[in-house]
C-alpha cells in the first residue's frame, strides 16, 4: 500500500505564540522564532540514515521513490538552482547576488537528501570571522572594507554533495621493488672518490585486496563561478543527521546540478585511487609497479547530503568576489582584490631600504 506522507522537503513551521516562521538555530537541535524567542525542539529521527541502493537509481532515473518536488529558483546569471527559505525578504542569488524573482519559482523533482549536516555556527559568528579576515588583509584597497562588510550579505547555504559507500575488491599483478646500493668510483686524480648509488631489484607480485569504502564525498554543484574552495570543503561527516527539513529553515538550499550518474563516475575514479594505494601497501617493498588491476565494487549505496557553508558575495569595482566560511568548522577562504598603489609603495619602500643599506655599507 502506498503511504501518503507529508512532504519532507518543505515543511514550514510557524511559531505557536506569534505565527512568525521558525528558523533553525545553528549549533542546536532547535527551531527558533526570531521575533518572540520561542523555541521548539527538532525531534530526533527514528529511522537513521537512508543509504539508498545505487543500481535502481542509475537504471531508471526519474521514477524513484525517494524523490519529491521542491520549489526552486533558477539564477539566470550563474545557473545555480536554489531553494530559498528565509521569508523571501532578500531574494538574490547566493552565489552571484543577482536578483531572483519569486514569480519565476517552479516545482522540481529532487532526490531527497539522506542526511544533513546542521550549521554549527550562526550567521553572526560567520560574519565576525569574515570581518576579522577582511580587517587582516594586507594590501587590500581601503574601500574594500566598506564594500564587503555588509552583514546582510553573509548568508547560509546548504551545498549539495553525493556520498558513496561500496565494498571494494581488486585482483592485481605487479612488481615489488627492493632497493640496494652499489659503491662506485667517480672522478679522477685528486677528485677521485666513491659514492653509493641506488639500484632496484624487482620481484613479481600478485594478489587481491578488499575492503569497505566509506563516505566518498563528491560535490554535486556545477557552479562555474563562485565554486566552494577545496580549502574549506572539509566537514566532519560523523556529525551528519538524518534529513529533516527543519534544519533548512532560514537557510538557502542548493539543488544538485551534477547528476547522480556523473557523481558516481567521479566516485569510481576515487575508488580506483583507493584500490591503487591498497595494492601498493599489499605489494610492500621499497617501491611498487602495478601492471594490472581488476576492480569491482559491490553493494554500492549512496546518499544525497547537504553541507553547511556561509557565502558572502560582493562587488568591487565591477568585479564579483566570493567569500566562504565553513558552517561547521568556521574555516574561511575567499578571493580578494589587491590595491595596486599599496603594493607599489611597499615595493618602493623596500627598494629604498636596500639602497640605503648599500650606500652605508660602502
Ligand atoms: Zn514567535
Ligand atoms: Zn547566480
Amino acid at each position: 500500500m502506498e503511504e501518503i506522507s507529508p512532504k519532507k522537503s518543505e515543511l514550514k513551521k510557524s511559531c505557536v505564540n506569534c505565527g512568525a516562521e521558525l528558523t533553525y538555530a545553528p549549533g542546536t537541535t532547535e527551531l527558533k522564532c526570531d521575533y518572540c524567542g520561542h523555541t521548539e525542539t527538532i525531534a530526533p529521527s527514528e529511522n537513521g540514515f537512508e543509504e539508498l541502493e545505487l543500481k535502481p537509481y542509475l537504471e531508471k532515473m526519474g521514477s524513484q521513490k525517494h524523490s519529491e518536488e521542491i520549489t526552486m529558483l533558477h539564477c539566470k546569471n550563474c545557473g545555480a538552482n536554489q531553494h530559498i527559505e528565509e521569508n523571501y525578504k532578500s531574494l538574490s542569488c547566493i552565489y552571484c547576488g543577482s536578483p531572483l524573482i519569486i514569480e519565476d519559482a517552479y516545482k522540481e523533482e529532487w532526490i531527497l537528501p539522506g542526511a544533513v549536516l546542521p550549521f554549527q555556527i550562526d550567521q553572526k559568528k560567520a560574519f565576525q570571522i569574515f570581518k576579522k579576515w577582511v580587517d587582516g588583509l594586507w594590501f587590500a584597497p581601503n574601500n574594500l572594507k566598506k564594500a564587503a562588510l555588509d552583514p546582510e550579505k553573509t548568508r547560509g547555504l546548504y551545498a549539495p554533495y553525493w556520498t558513496f559507500d561500496a565494498q571494494l575488491y581488486a585482483d592485481y599483478t605487479g612488481q615489488r621493488g627492493e632497493y640496494y646500493y652499489v659503491t662506485k668510483t667517480v672522478g679522477s686524480g685528486k677528485n677521485k672518490r666513491t659514492v653509493q648509488e641506488r639500484r632496484t631489484r624487482w620481484y613479481p607480485a600478485s594478489g587481491s585486496v578488499s575492503g569497505f569504502v566509506d563516505d566518498t564525498l563528491i560535490k554535486a554543484s556545477n557552479q562555474k563561478t563562485g565554486v566552494i574552495p577545496q580549502k574549506i570543503a572539509r566537514w566532519n561527516l560523523k556529525m551528519l543527521k538524518p534529513f529533516d527539513s527543519s534544519y533548512l529553515a532560514g537557510f538557502v538550499t542548493e539543488k544538485y546540478t551534477i547528476p547522480l550518474l556523473e557523481g558516481h563516475l567521479e566516485s569510481n575514479k576515487i575508488a580506483e585511487q583507493i584500490a591503487d594505494s591498497w595494492i601498493r601497501r599489499d605489494i610492500g617493498g621499497d617501491t611498487q609497479q602495478v601492471t594490472s588491476t581488476d576492480m569491482t565494487l559491490s553493494e554500492e549505496t549512496f546518499k544525497h547530503v547537504l553541507l553547511p557553508v556561509y557565502v558572502s558575495t560582493y562587488r568591487f569595482k565591477g568585479k564579483r568576489y566570493n567569500f566562504f566560511v565553513n558552517g561547521q568548522s568556521g574555516v574561511i577562504s575567499g578571493e580578494r582584490p589587491y590595491s595596486f598603489w599599496k603594493i607599489f609603495f611597499f615595493v618602493l619602500a623596500i627598494l629604498c631600504v636596500i639602497g640605503l643599506i648599500y650606500l652605508f655599507s660602502k
